[in-house]
């Protein structure tokens, strides 16, 4: 994120010199600060602390990228504002919105093809209500090259900054507010997944101020048992993660025993299944009784024939003895080149119902979004599929064109 150091903004008496640098100088973006950073944003503009909570509403509860639209705010404080600020999400590049009310997103966070991240939102009924449950990428790619995922496949490109991680909430929010007054809007999300593109705990402060944003009152004020953070087992950032803040723990398991795993979640070579178990174990434990956490969600791709036997289920029932946690098995979503099938329907059953057998929670992921390619991992290959196929398209229809010319 742009520091607040780069300030002040340029002053009436700015020498030429001084003008052209001001002009070359990047406004800062306000979407991606957390209050303790708006607040100091505004005392190095001299301005009061509490101006922080007042623009912060502005931007993520009423969705207003317009200063002048901030109408508690005095016109000079406004007329600064715009100057030196500004509040932008990342481009939009594809987006679409299914028969099933599942939504995508493409963003463009840089150049090149390589630069696209995805983000879903799956609406569900409960017995709470009805939950809208947005998933959101924490990096372009990523390191750790699980080896049924294709964002793993597309290898690392670069982490997000805060302004591209709540920008992803803040549109999902405002793609519902488009013709709603100002003064009527409410979000709409009220779950959030870190389950989309990359690693979370290996961008981890970007992450960290993102998640304060969400459960900030000031922002979305999203209650702590909703925003959950999804992680392949990055144990020492488990640990700091319990000291910083309090949200749901998701683990990416998908394999009882350490040779298993080795090969389907390669950082287990790095932290083993028990360091990671004892790393859930201690983030439950930090939490004490006003916690909210009382179990890690275990997530558990099935592999048709490779992870699906009832001896793996039997492993994960002694594995999991001492953890309490709630089991989610997902079916795989195939890919182009996957070494992987998706495991059949009655042997997913069966493995779920050893475990509930067991005692466990065992749940089987519903894929959704199927008809606008908006199921887990598959999003941004298939854009970018269809930009290359365009690419090639227009080519073909150039030579063709070309042809005919020649031909008088
Ligand atoms: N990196 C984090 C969060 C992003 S992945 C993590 O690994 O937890 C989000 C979830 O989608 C993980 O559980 C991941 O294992 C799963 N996933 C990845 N590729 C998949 C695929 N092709 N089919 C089904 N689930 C997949
Ligand atoms: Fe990265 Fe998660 Fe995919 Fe593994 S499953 S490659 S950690 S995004």
């Amino acid at each position: 994120m742009a520091s607040v150091i780069d300030l002040p903004a340029p002053t009436e008496h700015a020498q030429p010199a001084d003008a052209v640098q001001n002009a070359v100088r990047a406004k800062v973006n306000l979407l991606g600060m957390s209050r303790a950073e708006l607040e100091g944003f505004f005392e190095q503009l001299g301005e009061k602390k509490f101006r922080a909570g007042q623009v912060m509403k502005w931007i993520h509860q009423y969705f207003v990228t317009d200063f002048a639209e901030m109408t508690n705010i005095s016109g000079k404080l406004r007329a600064k504002l715009e100057q030196v600020c500004e509040i932008t999400a990342p481009e939009v590049v594809h987006r679409h919105y299914s028969k099933d009310g599942t939504r995508k997103w493409v963003f463009r966070v840089g150049d090149g093809a390589g630069s696209l991240v995805e983000t879903v939102l799956i609406p569900a009924e409960d017995k709470t209500g009805s939950r809208k449950t947005l998933c959101i990428s924490s990096q372009v790619g990523c390191a750790l090259d699980c080896s049924f995922c294709s964002t793993g496949k597309q290898g690392f490109q670069r982490d997000l900054n805060p302004d591209e991680i709540i920008g992803q909430l803040w549109v999902a929010n405002q793609s519902y507010m488009e013709d709603v007054p100002v003064a009527e809007r409410e979000r709409s999300v009220t779950n959030v997944v870190m389950m989309g593109m990359g690693e979370p705990l290996l961008n981890y402060d970007a992450v960290l101020s993102s998640m304060q944003l969400m459960l900030d009152d000031f922002a979305y004020g999203m209650s702590k048992r909703r925003v959950t953070l999804s992680t392949s087992g990055v144990v020492p950032k488990i640990d700091q993660l319990a000291q910083d803040i309090d949200v749901a723990l998701a683990i990416s398991l998908h394999a009882p025993n350490d040779e298993l795993r080795n090969e389907l979640v390669p950082i287990n070579k790095k932290y083993p299944l028990e360091q990671l178990i004892a790393a859930c174990q201690r983030y439950l434990a930090k939490g004490g009784n006003e916690s909210t956490r009382k179990h890690v969600t275990i997530e558990y791709v099935m592999l048709d024939g490779v992870n699906d036997h009832p001896e793996h289920a039997q492993q994960m029932i002694k594995l999991l003895k001492n953890l309490p946690s709630k089991i989610n098995l997902i079916p795989f979503n195939p890919f182009p080149h996957a070494p992987y099938g998706r495991s059949s329907r009655n042997r997913i059953i069966a493995f779920q119902k050893t475990l509930s057998d067991a005692g466990f929670v065992c749940t089987i992921r519903q894929t959704r979004g199927d008809d606008i390619d908006a199921a887990c991992g598959q999003l941004v290959g298939h854009v970018a599929d269809r930009t290359r196929r365009a690419e090639q398209w227009k080519k073909k229809v150039a030579e063709r064109q070309e042809i005919i010319r020649s031909q008088g």
